[in-house]
């Protein structure tokens, strides 16, 4: 039943007419509890407050199936715009993005191009940039145009999905970059040709990505809610006397905020995830896709009002 709830907003998250009908429509059905509000000033406030608790931030400028030139450029000056108010603002926050709201699908060129844009601001701002993985079908481009990133730029970061078989592959590759990775499950509704069907292989695979990664000395981004990988991992960086500083725990916004702050109040980097924007209909049915206990949620506040 709830492989069959995931598969089913998975799906729904892929409507494209669906997605751009919630963009009229402003934050719906709950959203705003994962989503941080339409505009920057919004998502600033967020920020502030989280900051003010303890809390590092990661913001995304939230864009799914960008096809054109026009739509992307919008994107594009969105997050030029956050850094820019993250640099003047003092906020403690990075920034995540997706290729395919920067014009990965309209050609290479053309994504390199703003890719190199958003990566110029964000240097002369300070500001960190993680590129979030997509689907399968993207992850190859992704990851290589990370790697011409990543040799221009020292505050770029990207993200691996325990759930792939070709992970630990990617990350031997990915290990000549010294690269800041965030690792996580994986989100996408994937074949079992190329991803691991079932929940304990791809715990497996992410224990032992976060072995490696830590291992390697490299900076690791830990970003999941599940307590019983948070424990693995305060545990592993102790046994291996790997410090405070090469690592970090992530989480999305509106999600176990209890356990965020525990963790920062513990002394752990506690970053999280904070999207924003019109745009928030495929993001909010990934969540839903995640757990029942979230739609039971949305369901209570739709039949509230
Ligand atoms: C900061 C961040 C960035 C991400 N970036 C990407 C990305 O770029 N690409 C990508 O594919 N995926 C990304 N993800 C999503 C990720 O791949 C998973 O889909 C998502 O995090 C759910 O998996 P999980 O590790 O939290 O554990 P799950 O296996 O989903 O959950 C494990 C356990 O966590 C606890 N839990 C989970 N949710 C809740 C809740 N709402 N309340 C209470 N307990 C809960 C429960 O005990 C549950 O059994 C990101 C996730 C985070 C946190």
């Amino acid at each position: 039943m709830e492989k069959a709830m995931r598969n089913f907003f998975l799906f729904l998250s892929k409507n494209k007419y669906l997605t751009r009908s919630a963009k009229k429509y402003g934050l719906r059905f709950g959203a705003a509890r994962f989503v941080a509000g339409e505009t920057i000033e919004q998502a600033a406030a967020i920020i502030k407050e989280l900051n003010g608790k303890g809390l590092k931030v990661t913001i995304d400028y939230l864009g799914e199936f960008v096809d054109n030139q026009k739509e992307a450029r919008r994107m594009v000056d969105n997050c030029i715009e956050a850094i820019k108010i993250i640099g003047r603002e003092k906020l403690d926050s990075q920034l995540s993005l997706k290729l395919t709201s920067m014009g990965m699908d309209i050609s290479d060129d053309y994504v390199m191009s703003t890719m190199r844009e958003i990566m110029d601001a964000a240097n002369k701002n300070k500001v960190f940039v993680t590129i979030d993985m997509e689907d399968y079908v993207r992850c190859e481009k992704t990851l290589q145009i990370f790697k011409q990133l990543r040799r221009e730029y020292d505050n770029i970061g990207t993200v691996i999905q325990a759930y792939l078989f070709r992970t630990s592959k990617d990350m031997e590759e990915l290990d000549a970059y010294a690269p800041n990775l965030r690792l996580v499950k994986g989100a996408y509704k994937e074949s079992s040709e190329v991803a691991f069907p079932n929940k304990v292989d791809v715990d497996d695979n992410y224990k032992k990505i976060i072995q490696t990664h830590l291992l390697h000395g490299h900076y690791t981004a830990v970003a999941t809610h599940d307590d019983a990988i948070i424990e693995f991992t305060k545990q592993f960086v102790k046994e291996h006397n790997i410090p405070n500083d090469q690592f970090e725990f992530q989480m999305l916004y509106g999600i176990r905020s209890e356990r965020q702050l525990e963790l920062a109040q513990e002394g752990y980097t506690m970053r999280v995830y904070v999207p924003y924007g019109t745009d928030w209909y495929g993001y909010f049915m990934r969540r839903l896709a995640e757990r029942p206990a979230n739609v039971s949620f949305i369901l209570k506040g739709i039949f509230k009002k």
